[in-house]
């Protein structure tokens, strides 16, 4: 099977990679740093199943313009892809789900939001109606910095026309889930449970990130469950009282949901709860969950783009530890042209991988950084604890100026583990 990924980041390179076990790859447009890149528009390309990575071109209709083309395609189209490209739109099909969700209020003009914010204890949270590469959400127990950033939001000075209508909500408590589910638009698997780091700094200080390391699986402990066997009913509390009913009502909506339907969830006192819904992998959590599957994954997403997903997704029992590397400036302004030194000894290292993310290539053949987040140093081990040393142990090979990453992913996760 030839197999076209849509994409050009370390969650594109991770599919590439884990797709490569049992097909031929080609990316587009990929980048420097991953094999098999084409600058061909993926309507130009050959291949018996497309696979789309970013949400962008899924809200677009990329899926709907392949599929129209004849080809297979793992991606919903733009009606599915609505339930992340619209906030508003997401939580109606939720409540038409009846699936629960913190409480909320959608708002285009500041005052009424205003209003509502002071209705709700803290901490209160702004959220951008539409797209915001992961960086629309703001949780603050500031009265002021809400208010804040409610007005910057909703004038279009922070996101322009995705943030001129907010969904304001209360602020839930609890250990945070994010499931991804493969989906063939009646059916929805678990892949197995990852835990991302969206603070850029230790100890989730700093700013909001596209998100700066993950792992997986993820201990009971961490998900507030003492018995380690309580982890799979957990998944299966979330995949019946979250991800099905979403499907069903989509389904019910006329839309033929046929992709990655990821939750992100909160477990709270009353339960689970969905913070959010995307509809394609998650990055960094793709780099952590692809690794530790086993068997044909590009036959996996073939029969769920066909809409008959009869084989179950099987994990290896390795841990998977994923560091993302950023450039100087990020979130806010990253410096790009940097080379980046190391790369080669790093991913010599046993058990590590580096995907590319956004690296570009000088003149001279090297790679340089050319993004935000620009590597994801990822290590497979046979636990958590090992999988974590190994990944660190990579990141140390790796430099250029101004290079920041956060030193504790998945440490809580082993400080809760001995729990
Ligand atoms: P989202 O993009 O909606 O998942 O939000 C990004 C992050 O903001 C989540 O991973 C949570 O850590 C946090 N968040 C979102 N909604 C809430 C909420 N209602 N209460 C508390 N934290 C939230």
């Amino acid at each position: 099977m030839r197999v076209c990924v849509v994409g050009a980041g370390g969650r594109e390179h991770a599919l590439a990679v884990a797709l490569g076990r049992t097909a031929e790859v080609v990316v587009t447009p990929g980048n420097p740093g991953i094999p098999g890149s084409t600058p061909k528009p993926p309507e130009e390309v050959d291949a018996d199943l497309f696979v789309i990575g970013p949400e962008v071109p899924l809200v677009d209709g990329l899926a709907d313009r392949l599929r129209a083309a004849g080809r297979l395609v793992f991606g919903p189209g733009a009606d599915g892809a609505r339930l992340e490209g619209s906030k508003v739109w997401m939580k109606k099909v939720l409540a038409g789900a009846g699936v629960p969700t913190a409480a909320h209020g959608v708002f285009d003009r500041v005052e009424p939001a205003l209003a509502f914010l002071d209705s709700l204890p803290p901490p209160w949270v702004v959220k951008t109606d539409g797209l915001a590469a992961g960086k629309g959400v703001l949780v603050t127990s500031d009265r002021r910095e809400a208010a804040d950033d409610v007005r910057a939001k909703l004038s279009g000075q922070a996101f322009g026309d995705a943030g001129r209508r907010v969904v304001v909500e209360e602020g839930l408590d609890g250990p945070e889930l994010s499931l991804l589910c493969l989906c063939d638009g009646r059916r929805a698997v678990p892949l197995a449970p990852a835990q991302d780091f969206k603070r850029l700094g230790d100890g989730g200080s700093g700013p909001n990130t596209g998100g700066m390391g993950a792992y997986s699986p993820v201990p009971a402990a961490m998900l507030g469950v003492r018995a380690t066997q309580a982890g799979p009913e957990i998944i299966a509390e979330v995949v019946e009282r979250a991800v099905e009913p979403t499907l069903h009502r989509l389904r019910a909506l006329g839309i033929d949901f046929r992709g990655v339907l990821y939750a992100g969830i909160m477990l709270t006192p009353d339960g689970p709860k969905v913070l959010e819904f995307n509809v394609r992998f998650g990055d960094p959590e793709t780099q952590v969950v692809l690794p530790r599957t086993e068997g044909d994954l590009a036959g996996l997403l073939a029969e769920a783009a066909a809409g008959a997903l009869r084989t179950d997704p099987s994990f290896s029992p390795d841990a998977a530890v994923t560091v993302v590397l950023a450039a100087e400036g990020y979130p806010a302004s990253p410096r790009t042209g940097d080379v980046i030194d190391g790369l080669e000894a790093a991913a010599t290292r046993p058990g590590v991988s580096v995907y590319c993310a956004g690296v570009g290539r000088a003149t001279d053949g090297r790679l340089t950084t050319a993004g935000g987040r620009v590597l994801n140093v990822t290590a497979l081990g046979p636990d958590l604890d090992q999988a974590r040393r190994r990944a660190y142990a990579g990141v140390v090979e790796i430099s250029w100026p101004g290079m920041q990453y956060r030193r504790d992913i998945a440490a809580s996760a082993l400080e809760g583990a001995k729990a």
